[in-house]
């Protein structure tokens, strides 16, 4: 019989974790799919390693595996651990704070069953948000859907992937890679589910506004190099303004009336200054990114397992 995998990053869910453990086991159980829950404590600083430890304890051997990182890596690099160290046929990703649906995983095993390789979990509605909130978040998956040429807008983590496609997303040595976008941009037989984001019942969403931002970025980045080109286009903006400037500049000081003060001065050297140094940081950010690569330090560091 087929063996899942469920991928489970958790960072600070003590208030989350005996519900998931209660939840997600039952419902597979229900179903009869023969399963293995692993649990990625990413750095935590509350109880949640001890909480994983005693789920594993009450379940026959193997059932609920933990991966304990060094300190928090991040999401991303969670997933990435539970890909790892997966054994099943196939593996499935959700949030350790039953913000996913366990039913809608059953929906994708059958999928899968049924010789779907992607099984991608779309959001029917975003749950509750803040106005501002799903304003940034439309903002970051238009730029994302035209960099990566796929539709991102209603993506989530929530996936169930097949062995073969786990083994092609571990082979790509990509220290930054954005799990939801490089998870269609594999391709293979794909089919998606809509579900409902639920509400978190306990402990609070681990995001903050600056670190929301950072991962945009840190994204469109990764996946696009279009704000590098954009620099490009912006200087041949300004060297047609140029052009035009410095003709006019010329007939006025040829026919006796030359522009005057430094009014002009100033303002042409403030705006030019101001578009050299974005520039600049913006190739500055790809070079970092480049330097990150380069350096090739491991994504994370486990510290223990279990
Ligand atoms: N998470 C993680 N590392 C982090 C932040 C979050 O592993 O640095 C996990 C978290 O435990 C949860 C999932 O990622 O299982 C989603 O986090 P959260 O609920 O805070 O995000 P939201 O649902 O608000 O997008
Ligand atoms: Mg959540």
């Amino acid at each position: 019989m087929a063996l899942l995998s469920v991928v489970i990053p958790s960072f600070n869910e003590e208030a989350m974790l005996p519900a998931a453990l209660e939840a997600i086991p039952a419902s597979l159980e229900e179903a009869g799919i023969r399963y293995e829950l692993i649990f990625v404590d990413d750095g935590s600083n509350d109880r949640t390693w001890e909480c994983i430890a005693r789920g594993a304890k009450e379940k026959p051997e193997g059932t609920i595996r933990g991966v304990r990182f060094s300190r928090n890596f991040g999401k991303e690099a969670a997933i990435f651990a539970g890909l790892a160290s997966a054994k099943g046929d196939c593996v499935a990703v959700m949030d350790c704070d039953l913000q996913h649906p366990p039913k809608t995983l059953i929906q994708m095993y059958r999928l899968w069953e049924e010789g779907y390789e992607v099984i991608e979990g779309v959001k029917r509605s975003r749950g509750e948000e803040n106005a501002a909130h799903s304003f940034a978040a439309r903002v970051f998956y238009r730029i994302m859907s035209t960099s990566t040429g796929l539709d991102m807008s209603k993506a989530s983590d929530f996936k169930l992937l097949d062995r073969k496609a786990v083994e092609v997303l571990l082979r790509i040595p990509e220290r930054n890679a954005f799990f939801r976008a490089i998870s269609s941009w594999i391709g293979f037989r794909t089919a998606s589910v809509e579900f409902d984001v639920q509400k978190r019942a306990a402990g609070e969403s681990k995001w903050t506004v600056f670190s929301l931002t950072k991962y945009a970025v840190n994204n469109i980045v990764g996946f696009s190099s279009a704000p590098m080109k954009l620099v490009m286009w912006i200087g041949v903006l300004t060297l047609i303004f140029a052009f035009l400037l410095s003709a006019e500049t010329l007939v006025r000081y040829f026919s006796g009336s030359a522009v005057e003060g430094f009014t002009t001065v100033i303002l042409l050297l403030l705006v030019l200054g101001s578009l050299i140094l974005i520039s600049l940081g913006v190739i500055g950010y790809y070079i970092s990114r480049i330097f990150e690569e380069v350096k090739g330090r491991p994504r994370y560091i486990i510290s223990e397992t279990l």
